[in-house]
């Protein structure tokens, strides 16, 4: 009885170590991706994107590892997409246009609030800033953490946490994005943003949202500008590890 548990002990961890292999090894980018994230950035071009350092970024980010192997073919389709836990990838139009909002110079320190699948942090990450990136969802959390590609930019810092709280011990920041509808523009996230800083924050409720971009001066003096409409799975209050 003994020795066949000894047998199976080492069969088990082999099979771990082999399921972990397979599932962390890194997905193709072969030239037909590449060609449609061409079309990709050249589609976001045409919408109205300027910033040629977000379009670099789009076109540096392969979309189609951050989605479900069912939904690869249309990874570069401008949609949103379900991903773990009941939430979406955004619509890369949306990534771009919040990114380009933000105005990111190389080294800033940048909070995003809701990692989702960690698209959007990569494509900060691209920029050349340090990201710190929340989300609260556990398993979407977790889930993130397996994933062979992030492993690529050291300058991504995530949380699991509640993004209305913010990152106080790593505050101030110059940029914030929100990533997710939030109620109302959340008042510890103005409050760790620098002076001179922007936040992006769609506010509104029921999936409808009101693009806001708000700036800092240096006096403290908050602005807001309305930047359109959107819509965004809801910010909800605190974490959820079910
Ligand atoms: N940036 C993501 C978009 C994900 S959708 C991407 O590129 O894929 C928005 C995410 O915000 C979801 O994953 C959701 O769980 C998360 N979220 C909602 N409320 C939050 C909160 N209070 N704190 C942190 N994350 C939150």
């Amino acid at each position: 009885m003994a020795s066949l548990f000894l047998i199976k002990l080492p069969l088990f961890w082999l099979y771990i170590y082999l399921w972990d292999m397979l599932h962390s090894k890194p997905k193709e980018d072969n030239y037909l991706q590449k060609g449609l994230r061409k079309q990709l950035v050249q589609i976001l071009k045409d919408k109205g994107i300027k910033d040629e350092r977000v379009l670099a970024a789009i076109g540096a980010v392969p979309r189609h590892f951050f989605l479900d192997p069912a939904f690869e073919r249309q990874a570069y389709e401008d949609r949103a997409f379900p991903i773990t836990a009941g939430q979406t990838i955004s619509q890369p139009y949306t990534v771009a246009f919040q990114t380009q909002m933000l105005e990111l110079k190389k080294f800033d320190k940048v909070l995003e609030v809701g990692t989702g699948s960690g698209y959007q942090a990569c494509v900060l990450a691209e920029m050349g800033i340090t990201l710190f990136t929340i989300e609260r969802q556990k398993a979407l959390y977790d889930y993130v953490g397996q994933f062979f590609f992030l492993k690529k930019y050291a300058n991504i810092k995530r949380f699991y946490g509640d993004g209305f709280e913010g990152l106080p011990s790593f505050a101030p920041f110059d940029k914030i994005l929100i990533t997710c509808g939030a109620p109302f523009i959340p008042p510890k996230l103005l409050e760790q943003l620098k002076p001179g800083g922007i936040m992006v924050v769609p506010v509104g409720e029921d999936g409808k949202q009101k693009m806001l971009r708000i700036t800092k001066d240096m006096e403290g003096n908050v602005k807001e500008e309305d930047m359109g409409d959107f819509s965004f799975v809801p910010m909800l209050q605190g974490k959820n590890n079910t």
